[in-house]
């Protein structure tokens, strides 16, 4: 099948959150499968064109936005030196120091952006002769496409076969514009209802994508039973309900070339599932980053997070005293939100010896968190798939976890009894809850024999991307059957 991966970010080129490690590494394993992959994205300032030999391929598109037509330039690189990865080159819109927003806030003009970025892709197909059987559209940056290919493309011969399947990363990010926008599209007031794009007098281009793609997904099972729920759904829960049969949750998988304690060529020394010696010089070396004491069997706790309401936080703002007198270290990597800097900067300030804080995106300083620490903390509100607690697993680093999303899928709860499970689990998004749950983690970390069994069990286990590779090459495969019956 010849399927083209459309995401606004996508790793190794340029990254803010799990989207781009799912994007990326859906790819390789697509190929690895058979498949005939080609990748799309903006072509964004962050992205070094030397570094990945990013090529311009002598083609422009000309791409209609609103009553202007404009031009952008078509770069190629590749992933692995095989899977073609075309660029969509508009500097006034992509050539800027972040992705979608600025520490103040989004960029005013991402509805241009994010539609113009849509209706390039499709434009570039026609421009390099690719006639795809799917084009796989990530989250909301993509969803005009969808619309587009049943509106404005839809008699387009380029496009007869082409079917759509549309993967949320996150319910939570809608590309939500004012009215007055739909111009951008040069698409008709007709679309503009509560059966087309229109949510509450407002453009929703993510309800787009649920609306006209031709299957939808998210990444794990419980979210996707989640988000048709009034709780889970964002406003968008009546819409995914009346899509249910077209709805699918396929686990993310995660990339262990770039993941794998015994292969990382960022953690000071190299360990497995048969030989732990390696963590706790790990762990030395990250409490020294830190500037903080090693002091054996206290255990490390870590986070490594977008800093947003979604994650969970103002949970541990809440316990912080009381879990700092069960004797633990705290380390925390994390950017989002002032309100979160400060809460953290805070708790740094008044116990300095024992939590390190660092605000920012360190993607090196990442992987020795895993590597050092002992536990991870995610206590999220709702968490679609979550990397970092599988990440976490293959590092002998116990994920702690609310029972949410794909959490919830990945993790199973130690049980001391039959010493079953890979970690801790709790329900109710309660501090107290969370509180417990560290206890008992602290509980049966002082039990060496117990951990060793229960670190062990967790390496074990494999999240790698092949079995839902296979499953998203079955949905392919189930959409174009709709397409070609449409
Ligand atoms: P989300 O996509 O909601 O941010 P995920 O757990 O799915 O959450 O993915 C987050 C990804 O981004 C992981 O690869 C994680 O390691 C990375 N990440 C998040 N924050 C940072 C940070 N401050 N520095 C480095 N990497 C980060």
């Amino acid at each position: 099948m010849k399927i083209l991966v459309a995401s606004p970010e996508i790793v190794p080129f340029a990254k803010t959150g799990g989207l781009a490690d799912v994007t990326g590494a859906l790819s390789k394993a697509l190929e690895r499968l058979g498949e005939d992959v080609t990748v799309i994205m903006p072509k964004y300032q962050v992205i070094d064109d030397n570094k990945f030999g990013l090529e311009y391929i002598g083609k422009k598109v000309s791409v209609p936005i609103s009553n202007r037509v404009e031009e952008a330039k078509i770069y190629r690189g590749y992933i692995n030196n095989k899977i073609p990865v075309y660029f969509i080159d508009r500097v006034k819109y992509y050539d800027r120091p972040y992705l979608y927003s600025t520490p103040q806030g989004d960029y005013p003009d991402n509805a241009e952006r994010f539609i113009y970025f849509s209706r390039a892709i499709i434009e570039t197909c026609k421009a390099i002769g690719l006639k795809p059987d799917v084009i796989h559209c990530n989250d909301w940056q993509t969803g005009m496409v969808t619309v587009y290919l049943k509106t404005l493309y839809n008699n387009d011969s380029v496009f007869n076969n082409t079917a759509t399947v549309f993967t949320v990363h996150n319910l939570g990010y809608q590309g939500l514009f004012w009215h007055l926008d739909m111009h951008l599209t040069n698409l008709g007031w007709d679309i503009f209802n509560p059966e087309g794009i229109e949510f509450y007098g407002k453009i929703n281009i993510l309800k787009g994508g649920l609306v006209y793609s031709d299957i939808i997904t998210t990444v794990s099972r419980t979210y996707s039973l989640e988000i048709q729920t009034e709780e889970y759904g964002h406003g968008l829960d009546g819409v995914l309900r009346k899509r249910r049969n077209d709805l699918y949750g396929i686990i993310n998988g995660i990339d262990y070339d770039e993941w794998n304690p015994a292969t990382d060529k960022y953690i000071a020394v190299k360990y497995s599932k048969g030989n732990l010696s390696g963590k706790w010089e790990c762990k030395k070396d990250l409490l020294q980053t830190y500037g903080i004491q090693p002091i054996k069997k206290i255990p490390v706790i870590a986070v490594i997070s977008r800093l947003a309401d979604q994650k969970g936080f103002d949970l541990i703002a809440e316990i912080i005293d009381d879990l700092m007198r069960l004797e633990l270290q705290f380390v925390l990597l994390g950017t989002g939100t002032e309100k979160y800097h400060k809460i953290f900067k805070d708790i740094g300030k008044k116990y300095p010896s024992m939590t390190g804080i660092k605000i920012g995106f360190d993607n090196v300083l990442a992987h020795k968190i895993e590597a050092g620490a002992d536990m991870f903390l995610m206590p999220s509100r709702y968490e679609p798939c979550g990397l970092n607690q599988l990440y976490s697993l293959k590092y002998g680093t116990i994920p702690i976890v609310r029972a949410t999303g794909g959490l919830n899928d990945t993790i199973e709860d130690y049980d001391p009894v039959k010493r079953t499970g890979n970690g801790f689990k709790f329900f109710e998004y309660s501090p107290k809850a969370l509180f417990a749950t560290i206890e008992k983690a602290i509980g049966i970390y002082n039990d060496d024999l117990r951990w060793n069994r229960l670190m062990a069990d967790a390496m074990g286990k494999d999240f790698s991307w092949t079995n839902s590779a296979r499953e998203y090459i079955e949905l392919y495969k189930k959409a174009v059957k709709k397409r070609t019956k449409t």
